[in-house]
């Protein structure tokens, strides 16, 4: 009897139906070594005045070459990230290396731009995120002015009290801020005027049924009025088209980010762009 039962946890373990269980775990702990093996590195996206294509900005991106798998998405492996922590040490590498490139630029004689950065609800409840922050900023040279952080209205909304905080604290600091992928998340209107903005990024699924989604049209219309009213300013994720940027324009959205512009792109082809521009 035990042997029969020893034999069928044993299945229970082999069994195809563990293989996402080993898969992750297999992830996480390559991901967990990610950094020290230098297999992390930013790429760096365009944000663009749509009026003009001018470059006034870039917003940092996280990427993830492993030795055998190759690329592996953001999508794959920062919602690990962040239900491990391993979003702390990683997240507070993107800051550093960052701000670290915008300085080199700026250094370098480039026209000067925002540099944004994207903080995952995990780093928002960290203790020590603020002097963490002002360490990038002091250890790169940084002017806060420069540094943007992109934050999403979930992540706001897990703790409004201390989100409202850390808000001020980096507004005192002239650190922007920006809510990413807005209108997607969970999030009262009544909460924003409460939060000391800079920004808000339409989300690229708005963004993409312009114009002939009569539904896009609206939301995005509505968030520009809303944006306009709050004195906040605006930049639309994901443009791919001309027509995209038209009605962006004319619906009165200044910023714009997107493959229509630039994919993002390693720091030696975006330095490249920006002397260009
Ligand atoms: P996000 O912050 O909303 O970033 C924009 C995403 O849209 C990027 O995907 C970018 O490559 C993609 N994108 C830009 N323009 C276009 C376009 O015209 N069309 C389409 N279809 N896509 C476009 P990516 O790099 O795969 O990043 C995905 C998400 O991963 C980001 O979404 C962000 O939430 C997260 N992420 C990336 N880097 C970091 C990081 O350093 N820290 C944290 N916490 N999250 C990060
Ligand atoms: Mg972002
Ligand atoms: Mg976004
Ligand atoms: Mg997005």
């Amino acid at each position: 009897h035990a042997k029969r039962a020893g034999r069928g946890s044993c299945q229970f373990f082999s069994a195809d139906m563990n293989a996402p269980f080993a898969a992750r775990l297999w992830l996480e702990n390559q991901l967990s070594q990610a950094l020290e093996r230098g297999e992390l590195h930013l790429a760096y996206q365009p944000q663009v005045e749509l009026r003009s294509g001018r470059i006034v900005g870039a917003e940092a991106l996280l990427r993830w070459t492993h030795p055998q798998r190759g690329a592996i998405a953001p999508a794959d492996f920062i919602p690990l990230a962040e239900e491990t922590g391993l979003i702390l040490p990683i997240g507070e590498w993107v800051l550093r290396e960052a701000c670290r490139q915008a300085a080199t630029w700026r250094a370098a004689g480039l026209p000067p731009l925002m540099m944004a950065v994207n903080l995952s609800a995990r780093q928002l409840r960290s203790a020590n995120l603020l002097e963490r922050i002002d360490a990038a900023l002091q250890a790169s040279g940084l002017p806060p002015e420069q540094l943007e952080l992109e934050l999403t209205e979930t992540s706001l909304m897990d703790d409004a009290e201390a989100a409202r905080e850390l808000l001020g604290a980096l507004r005192a600091r002239g650190i922007g801020v920006a809510i990413d992928d807005f209108g997607t998340g969970y999030s009262s209107l009544a909460y924003l005027k409460r939060f000391p903005l800079a920004r808000l990024k339409i989300d690229r699924s708005f963004v993409c049924g312009l114009p002939d989604d009569g539904n896009d049209v609206a939301i995005t219309r509505a968030i520009v009025a809303l944006a306009h009213s709050l004195g906040l300013e605006l930049i639309a994720e994901g443009v791919e088209s001309a027509a995209q940027r038209e009605w962006l324009l004319a619906l009165g959205c200044g910023g714009g980010q997107g493959y229509l512009f630039a994919r993002p792109l390693s720091a030696e082809a975006f330095a490249h762009r920006l002397a260009a521009d």
